[in-house]
């Protein structure tokens, strides 16, 4: 059953050397789809460059992570909303709040998520609706009041590589958002709390993801000695999904594969 990566670093120079490699492995996994993540203004017209060198294998994503919030200027908002044009850019993102790490002020991280949430909403209301690719971490309640000031003006939302509790998973299930699954759950210490919650994630709002090349799972063997994550690594995330959500792999890899199809307009 072919997968979908929902979410991959590949534009990550530590991918310079042998990213045609780690594609290649990708589709001998089962990796038949990579959404490549556009975080900032340097990578996002980058993940649009890789998804046109290989179209039909990547997608692309643009948008501005929290951490580069302060880079989110009136002209990178006409480039977002440029790349954001084209068919192979199929969600808006990455954005959100991160609070955990505030690698930028949490002021200026609000107004780039407000100014990226503004474009999804102009892009609904022209017909052209594109989902949202959201990371929030440690931000959970800012992160829904922003999203509240906007809904019914936005498409369809997954929060990605989420690795929060029980109430942030049912207040973003209560609001139709959709989930990103990745590694994380793998983690014997962080991971614990996660795989007792993903048998509540209905399958038709659950999605998974490496993150590559951040987040390793813990528990790959043999493990790669630079410890760099790759898509090719998405079928050990699936396993130990479906192994959690106590159903058998092909169903969850079926499901999932669906869902990412639904929510990106893939087909
Ligand atoms: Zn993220």
């Amino acid at each position: 059953m072919p997968l979908i990566d929902i979410g991959a670093n590949l534009t990550h120079d530590s991918f310079d050397r042998d990213r045609d490699a780690v594609l290649a492995r990708a589709r001998d996994a089962g990796v038949a789809t990579m959404i490549v993540t556009g975080a900032s203004r340097e990578h996002s017209p980058r993940a649009l460059e890789l998804a046109q060198a290989h179209p039909g294998l990547l997608y692309a994503t643009a948008g501005v992570h929290p951490h580069h919030a302060l880079e989110y200027t009136d002209e990178c908002d006409a480039e977002m909303r440029a790349l954001l044009a084209h068919p192979q850019v199929v969600a808006v993102g990455e954005c959100g709040l991160d609070y955990f790490r505030d690698f930028s002020p949490r002021p200026a991280q609000r107004r780039a998520f407000e100014r990226q949430l503004q474009i999804a909403a102009d892009l609904a209301d022209r017909g052209d609706a594109k989902p949202l690719f959201l990371h929030q971490r440690d931000a959970h309640d800012d992160f829904v009041a922003i999203m509240k000031d906007f809904e019914g003006r936005i498409g369809a939302a997954v929060v990605h590589c989420f690795t929060g509790g029980r109430r942030e998973l049912f207040d973003c299930l209560d609001r139709d958002w959709h989930i990103g699954i990745t590694g994380w759950l793998c983690d014997e210490r962080r991971g614990a709390h996660l795989r007792e919650l993903v048998p509540s994630i209905p399958a038709h709002r659950l999605m998974v993801e490496t993150d590559a090349p951040y987040l390793l799972p813990r528990t790959l063997k043999p493990s790669p000695k630079d410890r760099r994550n790759e898509p090719a690594f998405l079928p050990h995330i699936v396993e130990a999904l479906a192994r959690d959500r106590g159903e058998d792999v092909g169903t969850t890899a079926a499901q999932t594969t669906a869902t990412a199809t639904a929510f990106f307009r893939l087909a």
